[in-house]
């Protein structure tokens, strides 16, 4: 594993919420770094949620949350899964999806790996279509699947992979 590489989030360049356009100073250690993280960050010391710039070490060790008391994705907003190490990781050592207050989804025990959106009017002719159908999560979305792909061409969907039977979710995007 490289150190842009996290368990819930494989490739943060592709998905978006690391940016290399330029070197920055990291929001929690000060050392100048050219990969940084670019996206929300929920602190409860600061009581809101804010945009920081980090690098990449200090979200993997977990000194960015520690430092600022915060989250990478919002708690209500994932699954439930029984192991609290992997809610840990997920919360404190992964960086956010780049879904503002998107749901993180489980899949088989675990979180799922964050993989990245795709425009909601290309759902249908996904690869990965039959598996979204099967996966489909009524109790997040309170849509029939048939309502969740018609609003979809709106929408933005982010898509997530089971780490275990390698099976793709999708979530819409929260506004
Ligand atoms: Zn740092
Ligand atoms: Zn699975």
């Amino acid at each position: 594993m490289n150190k842009f590489t996290f368990k819930y989030h494989p490739d943060p360049l592709v998905t978006g919420v690391f940016k290399n356009d330029k070197a920055v100073p990291c929001g929690c250690c000060g050392l100048v770094t050219d990969v940084y993280y670019d996206r929300w960050f929920y602190s409860s010391n600061s009581g809101s949620e804010y945009d920081v710039n980090f690098c990449p070490e200090c979200i993997s060790s977990g000194k960015a949350c520690e430092r600022f008391g915060g989250e990478f994705q919002c708690s209500d907003n994932v699954d439930d899964v029984s192991d609290p190490e992997k809610l840990d990781e997920l919360l404190h050592r992964t960086p956010g999806s780049s879904d503002y207050q998107g749901y993180w989804p489980a899949h088989c025990g675990d979180y799922c790996a964050y993989v990245g959106s795709i425009d909601g009017s290309e759902l249908e002719d996904s690869e990965f279509f039959d598996e979204i159908r099967e996966t489909y999560r009524e109790d997040i979305t309170a849509l029939d699947f048939e309502d969740f792909v018609h609003d979809a061409e709106y929408n933005v969907i982010h898509l997530y992979k089971c780490l275990h039977c390698g099976k793709h979710i999708a979530m819409m995007e929260q506004f």
